[in-house]
């Protein structure tokens, strides 16, 4: 059954806040006429259920009911994906194992299977191009499907969402749930929404209101180091963030300020790209203090991934590629790369393929005076240069 949420935002129609080129006209109650108006598309974002986990739990039959994680149980293992039994606990993708079994001691650890889910990953992306070809995949697991145009005349972007998710459960076995709005920003909260196997649509006119009431760490791109800044300044839900004036934003939050803005609105001017030109992403990071241990460079390399991953999010890049980059206190760069056969599904695989990186590499000759991390070669293959974005995007 989906359950169709509505009761978390009310039905009362919320005026848009004037932030688009041209303004509706209030006196205009034409919700199409509106919609054309601003430009607003019909946007799903399809987003599976526990993805690895679930897919484990469908090959395994035992595994099912009981607390899964997907990723090495070793001593510096991280959790990739956690099945809904194994949340209850507390255990969450990108935290340590050692955390995870503390919380929920009888956790089973399963070795990811990469190529079992991107066989599923390729079986729903047949399921959406059924229905569109602007498909804007965000990981193996989530894509943003604009159906504006309806090419198959079914009426309604709910019921293309209702029809993609019964067709997922019926090829694969497994769950999906899926937001629908009118701009990406939108629909992506509204998957969240009802997760799991949930449905949850969010009509023009909701989108300010609903935000308001969010917190901001459910908004898409704000990752635990953006989110501690906005705790510092007093930011907690889409209201906070929504009286803070640009200037103050772009000063303490640079180039994802605009987006923030405009979110805290319910606004999202950003297309589904279907054919977007990639970018890479990345950043590094000076020390104070140069660092050899192995301790403080594992500890540095998480803290560096949290940084990048939210860039990453922000700026909706997808790579194959990530490279390590150290500089020694003599001022020798070394750097390291790794890539995928396809995009790096996430920030657990990409946690993952960075920690290797760094792994690979310790002892260190000596101590470091900065770190990089950045994920690129996002188009063709084996030929990557250094990404130029990566020198632009200094992190502190
Ligand atoms: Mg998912």
């Amino acid at each position: 059954m989906n359950r169709s949420s509505n009761s978390s935002f009310t039905q009362a129609k919320v005026l848009f806040v004037p932030v688009m080129a041209s303004e509706p006209d209030p006196r205009d109650d034409d919700e199409s006429a509106r919609h054309a108006e601003l430009g607003l598309r019909k946007i799903i974002h399809v987003d599976m259920d526990a993805f690895f986990a679930s897919v484990e739990q469908r090959d395994n039959p035992e595994l099912k009911g009981r607390p899964v994680a997907v990723g090495g149980a070793g001593g510096r293992g991280v959790v990739a994906a956690a099945s809904y039994e194994a949340r209850k606990f507390g255990v969450r993708s990108a935290m340590p194992s050692v955390t995870a079994l503390r919380l929920c001691p009888e956790l089973v650890f399963v070795r990811p299977r990469f190529d079992a889910y991107k066989d599923v990953s390729r079986q729903i992306r047949r399921v959406f191009e059924h229905y569109t070809p602007v498909i804007e995949p965000l990981s193996l697991d989530e894509a943003y499907l604009d159906v504006t145009d309806d090419r198959l005349g079914i009426g309604s972007a709910t019921r293309i969402a209702t029809l993609i998710r019964q067709e997922i459960r019926a090829k694969t076995r497994l769950t999906a749930s899926a937001g629908v709005s009118y701009n990406k920003f939108l629909a992506k909260l509204a998957s969240d929404q009802n997760k799991p196997d949930g449905l949850c649509v969010i009509r023009p006119g909701e989108g300010a209101q609903f935000v308001a009431g969010l917190p901001i760490r459910r908004f898409h791109g704000v990752g635990p180091r953006a989110g501690a800044k906005m705790q510092a300044l007093g930011i907690a839900t889409g209201a906070d963030l929504a009286a803070k004036d640009i200037a103050r934003l772009r000063q303490h939050f640079g180039s994802m300020a605009d987006y923030l803005f405009r979110a805290a609105r319910g606004i999202d001017l950003r297309p589904v790209a279907a054919h977007r030109v990639r970018k890479s992403v990345g950043g590094e990071r000076t020390f104070s203090e140069d660092i050899g241990s192995g301790a403080a460079l594992r500890e540095t390399l998480a803290n560096i991934i949290d940084i990048v991953w939210d860039r990453i999010e922000a700026a909706q890049a997808r790579g194959r590629t990530v490279t390590l980059k150290l500089k020694f206190t003599d001022f020798q760069i070394m750097t390291r790369a790794t890539s995928l056969p396809d995009y790096v599904s996430g920030k657990a695989e990409f946690a993952a393929l960075a920690g290797a990186l760094l792994e690979a590499e310790l002892p260190l000759r000596g101590p470091i005076r900065l770190m990089g991390l950045t994920l690129g070669n996002l188009e063709g293959a084996g030929d990557e240069k250094p990404p130029r974005d990566a020198a632009q995007l200094s992190l502190l």
